[in-house]
């Protein structure tokens, strides 16, 4: 059974890498048949979540982990936690006015998109210092920031550039500002994989809650989440989280995920990541010989990756003396995706556009080094 085809949808080959609106990543044979062997029988939840957690602690050398279904929910559930840890009552007991009352302090130069898991628990967002060069934030301006309401800070793990404008404390520098007030720091590290060290590295430089994306290079199922930390702060999330009654609720989290992002992160420490890494080289270096001939086409060895990941990635290039020239970008583009199969990637400027082996397979290369000599053809 196709069921793409059953339903009319096209498979695309994706190029880009860990984007979510293609499908993040793909599981593994085992990862799918874990999900569907815990689909096929009744458990008690909460034993399951206990083991898998436990296990999943382990193995990432943490003292706990929590599967979420996203990490956009995890960043949410860890929030509510963090408010519930403020009044020292479980959430869901909280009035609206204690939880209005309650602070999350966040960078200026860290908002994004998807800080609404922050912005809508219903506590006061305070804002410190501002995005830029001249005047970064200061630990000053952390210190003045708390409260006796301040439930957590947020912090956004990501090398600059990219979400990240300038301006941030640094996390160490955040950290031990919160660590002398006894707050805890929660970070969205969604797309930090890889490498896998940052599994464990986070919290060992002193976050009470790192955030994952079970659905990008963890390769879980896509509606999956990874929350890893200290115990006790964690021992919050537990009480606010699925199945408990409250906010919870709402982000429920299947068996099948459970057991999908167990077998995935089993899998992911076990990799040979450096392996992995030198299979990227190789089609990167590849492909820069096949066009270095070439008038049309330039091959571009970008590293690390646009998301500050350490896994080289190229931006091809196509140079044309026609019309064509402003935008060319926009012009290959349509030819990647239109053609058959469809190739979905992102433009790198007006002249190129991203090719990540990341989520690309041998024969998956193979076919876009085809389009691209195909390319080359029309333009020159
Ligand atoms: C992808 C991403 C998220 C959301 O992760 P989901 O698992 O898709 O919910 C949050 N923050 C950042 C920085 C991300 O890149």
């Amino acid at each position: 059974m196709d069921i793409y085809a059953e339903l009319g949808v096209r498979k695309i080959i994706n190029a880009a890498g860990t984007y979510t609106m293609v499908g993040g990543s793909r599981m593994s044979e085992r990862t799918l048949e874990a999900m569907a062997e815990a689909a096929r029988s009744h458990v008690v939840i909460k034993e399951l979540q206990s083991k898998a957690h436990r296990q999943i602690a382990e193995i990432t050398r943490n003292e706990a982990a929590f599967i979420t279904n996203g990490a956009a929910c995890g960043l949410h559930i860890t929030g509510a936690a963090a408010i519930a840890r403020l009044h020292n009552r479980p959430h869901a007991s909280l009035s609206p006015e204690q939880i209005a009352a309650s602070e999350i302090i966040i960078h200026r130069a860290h908002r994004n998109p998807y800080d609404w898991g922050i912005k809508l628990l219903g506590a006061k967002l305070v804002e410190i210092g501002f995005p830029n060069t001249i005047l970064p934030t200061t630990v000053t301006d952390l210190e003045l920031a708390i409260t006796e309401n301040t439930a957590a800070i947020y912090y956004f793990m990501m090398p600059r550039g990219g979400w990240i404008a300038p301006g941030a404390l640094s996390f160490d520098e955040t950290v031990s500002v919160a660590d002398r007030h006894g707050i805890p720091v929660i970070v969205d590290a969604a797309a930090q994989l890889p490498p896998v060290e940052n599994l464990w590295r986070i919290t060992e430089r002193g976050a009470s809650a790192s955030v994952f994306s079970g659905g990008k290079d963890l390769k879980g199922p896509q509606a999956s989440g990874l929350v890893v930390g200290k115990s006790k702060f964690l021992g919050w999330v537990e009480a606010t989280a699925f199945p408990a009654y409250g906010v919870g609720r709402m982000f429920k989290v299947g068996r099948e995920e459970i057991a999908g992002l167990w077998a995935a992160v089993n899998e992911y420490v076990a990799t040979d990541h450096e392996a992995r890494a030198a299979w990227s080289e190789r089609w990167i270096a590849s492909f820069r010989q096949k066009f270095s001939e070439s008038n049309v086409v330039s091959v571009e060895r970008v590293f690390p990756n646009e998301a500050g990941q350490p896994m080289a990635q190229m931006i091809v290039r196509f140079k044309t003396s026609k019309a064509l020239a402003e935008t060319i970008s926009s012009y290959v583009l349509k030819r990647f995706s239109d053609g058959e199969p469809p190739i979905f990637t992102i433009a790198a400027g007006e002249d190129g556009m991203f090719v990540n082996p990341m989520t690309l397979r041998d024969e998956e290369l193979e076919i876009i080094e085809r389009r691209i000599m195909a390319i080359e053809n029309e333009l020159a």
